[in-house]
């Protein structure tokens, strides 16, 4: 049962406004309540009552002069005539009277916002608009730092984009050079290690070294944390329900109450605890690195360097090719700037094709490879 409160009816006669519902003759004119009046909420001013004082039922409307009387009189108290089937109730008057709980609710705050200001029907029904427009306005005040460096971060991005997207150019050919180079490794003992032994090696010793870290639990520990808890429930005004009789009921709905609770819990503890294993410190015969030789001209005539030949069963000293690499260039300048010659990097099969002076449509990437279109 929700609390009691006070209603209000207006005078059709004269006119006077905002008579308290448990008056039931006009303090001005003196007419009773009678024939359509509807009782209200006056929002501003909320007047509980005891629920004694509120009358069991709704009023009934006399046939002859229409003024209102209570559920458990027999006769009108304004004309006297007595009270038969025929005789309306408050809600029979009024069908529509029951409304909704919503759409009482909505006309409710309704009146709230164009009438009065002070009394919260639910302040968070009716601040949600005015709450989002600050909010904003106070993500960038506080996160300034944060949006300048981000679209700092995305312009960067589009210019690389940008950059990275290959130019399409028209270049006269004035020169080629070309470089070869081939990576000659050779066959030599070395000390090496490893968490095994190879086949081919000749150990030196071992020793036991840490291979990697294991996390296990090494004991328990309290911990504190917070937690959002419902602590109760309070009752929420959702809307008014006309009683009839100059009084109102409140229509409540309960909400939970929330807190942040702080608790403890036992976690696990962790450490890493290394893992042990024997590791091989040997001699052992294999490739590596030597050295790199090149050769480069600018003609049109490229060749390799001499290149050791790889033998079945090496021994120690004998050289093997590892690698070989090569690269051509052109020398070009681009028909709209005759002054300025750049180097251009191209495939071999394009590049042999090409003739001092060739005018050739490409696509320029940054590196400054070029492809022709
Ligand atoms: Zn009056
Ligand atoms: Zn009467």
């Amino acid at each position: 049962m929700g609390r009691k409160i006070l209603g209000y009816w207006d005078c059709e006669y004269c006119g006077t406004k905002k008579i308290r519902g448990n008056i039931k003759s006009c303090p001005n004119c003196g007419r009773p309540v009678g024939d359509n009046i509807k009782y209200y909420i006056d929002a501003r001013n909320i007047t509980y009552v005891k629920d004694e004082e509120v009358p069991k039922a709704e009023e009934w409307r006399c046939l002859y002069c229409g003024s209102y009387n209570s559920f458990d009189v027999k006769e009108c108290r304004n004309c006297g005539s007595s009270r038969s089937d025929e005789n309306k109730t408050y809600f029979q008057v009024h069908e529509s009277h029951i409304e909704s709980e919503n759409e009482r609710f909505e006309k409710e705050v309704e009146d709230y916002e164009t009438r009065y200001k002070p009394y919260d029907f639910k302040s968070s029904v009716i601040g949600a608009k005015e709450k989002i427009l600050p909010n904003i306005t106070n993500f960038i005040k506080g996160n300034s730092k944060k949006i300048i460096i981000s679209l700092i971060a995305i312009i960067t991005v589009i210019l690389l984009v940008f950059l990275l997207i290959p130019k399409e150019q028209t270049l006269v050919v004035t020169g080629f050079s070309w470089e070869r180079n081939v990576v000659i490794d050779k066959y030599q003992t070395v000390f090496d290690n490893d968490w095994y032994l190879p086949p081919t090696a000749r150990l030196r010793y071992t020793r036991e070294e840490i291979r990697s870290y294991n996390r296990e639990i090494i004991g328990y520990e309290e911990e504190t944390y917070t937690e959002r808890e419902i602590v109760g429930y309070k009752e929420v005004v959702t809307g008014h329900r006309d009683l009839g009789n100059g009084y109102f009921e409140e229509i409540t709905r309960s909400e939970p109450v929330y807190e942040y609770v702080t608790k403890t819990r036992t976690v696990p503890k962790y450490e890493n605890v290394p893992v042990y294993a024997t590791k091989y410190y040997f001699d052992i015969d294999k490739y590596v690195y030597c050295r790199t030789v090149t050769t480069s001209g600018f003609d049109k005539s490229p060749y390799w360097p001499e290149q050791p030949k790889e033998k079945t069963n090496p021994k120690i000293g004998d050289e093997r090719v590892s690698s070989r690499n090569e690269m051509y260039k052109i020398s070009a300048y681009r028909i709209e700037k005759t002054d300025t010659i750049s180097e251009y990097s191209l495939n071999y099969d394009v590049w042999n094709t090409l003739k001092e002076g060739d005018t050739i449509n490409c696509r320029v990437y940054i590196t400054g490879y070029i492809e022709i279109i």
